[in-house]
């Protein structure tokens, strides 16, 4: 063979190693995993993806059990069941990160709402409208200040009894994010119903886009176009019942242990800390608009979109330049 024809071949031999190493990086992996009682969808990019996949999938059942209060293997079971327990350090620190947004919030979102979930039936699903008497009576246990937490030592007073569930999600989704990282994943993005976290760009380079969805039904909000954030949406569209013409959703004002109904319909939160974007989406929620507006403003660390009762949409000025709407939006500033 003469020495350009070597040269040739050699160079096509190359560009075809090089093209397989660039479509492995491209490479698209799916895991979908049942935690948490949520369908949540994983999805990254390149070589490592697959092994990394697996470390997610196995850590949010190991959180689920771990965080839960039904098991009898789980921490927070173990805890409401004696008033007090030893935790993990991870534990320790998510109650912790729980009760910082409690103080920010005023009590808006409060830990120790887990009696007033279980009357309305919301853990066993056996879903009921409880009477008035039976909500004073668990009202008396929800306060997030009977929780104490020294080192490892988590202690509650006042009969109070535990419910991770407006917070174990965000936490999962960070989690997951760091397991992505140490594996050497660039590019990916998991959906843990509707909570969505992203890490890195699209393989392309391009942004994310990720749209918020319509409380009414089908279609979006807007989409955000984001990198390296979690997007957090609580709404009580995604989980409630109906009786006599009554909607009673999932997401409860501690001040009265009733359905939070301050004028908002969906509220998403956006920052990098998914599992503070988780605690807020729901603080938020019970807060309304215009006290989100003045947590916002005493902070401006996150962003957020919030629906109004009537269909307003609302933003602040942080993502004014990313978020899309086919509805007019009006900027928090
Ligand atoms: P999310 O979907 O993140 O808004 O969280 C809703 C879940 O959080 C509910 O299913 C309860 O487990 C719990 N929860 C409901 N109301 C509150 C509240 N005011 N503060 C903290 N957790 C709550
Ligand atoms: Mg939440």
């Amino acid at each position: 063979m003469k020495l350009q024809t070597i040269t040739a071949a050699l160079l096509a031999a190359l560009s075809l190693v090089s093209c397989a190493v660039s479509v492995t990086e491209d490479e698209k992996h799916s895991e979908t995993v049942f935690a948490m009682d949520t369908v949540m969808e994983l999805t990254a990019y390149g070589h490592n993806a697959e092994k990394a996949l697996a470390e997610a999938k196995a850590e949010a059942l190991r959180l689920d059990a771990l965080l839960t209060r039904g098991g009898s293997g789980s921490e927070i079971y173990t805890l409401n069941k004696n008033g007090s327990a030893q935790v993990s350090e991870e534990t320790a620190a998510l109650v912790r990160s729980a009760l910082d947004i409690s103080t920010a919030t005023d009590g808006a979102f409060d830990i120790t709402i887990a009696p007033i979930m279980d009357l309305w039936g919301f853990f066993t699903k056996d879903f009921r409208v409880p009477s008035d008497e039976e909500l004073q009576a668990a009202l008396a246990s929800v306060d997030y200040k009977n929780v104490g937490v020294n080192e490892n030592t988590v202690t509650l007073s006042g009969n109070s009894q535990l419910d991770l569930g407006g917070i174990a999600k965000g936490y999962l989704s960070g989690k997951i994010i760091d397991i992505f990282r140490e594996n050497g994943v660039t590019s990916a993005i998991v959906s843990l119903g509707g909570n969505v976290h992203c890490l890195g760009k699209k393989t392309d380079g391009s942004l994310w886009r990720i749209a918020v969805q319509h409380p009414d039904g089908e279609g979006f909000i807007g989409t955000l176009s984001a990198s390296d954030t979690a997007v957090i949406t609580s709404g009580g569209y995604q989980r409630y019942f109906e009786q006599d013409g009554q909607i009673y959703h999932h997401i409860i004002d501690p001040k009265t242990g009733i359905s939070a109904h301050s004028g908002l319909k969906s509220v998403t939160i956006i920052t990098p800390d998914s599992t503070r974007a988780d605690g807020l989406s729901t603080a938020v929620y019970v807060m309304g608009p215009e006290n989100a507006a003045d947590l916002w403003r005493g902070d401006r660390s996150f962003d957020m979109v919030l629906m109004t009762d009537d269909n307003k949409v609302y933003i602040t000025e942080g993502i004014k330049n990313s978020f899309t709407s086919e509805l007019e939006l009006n900027i928090i500033e």
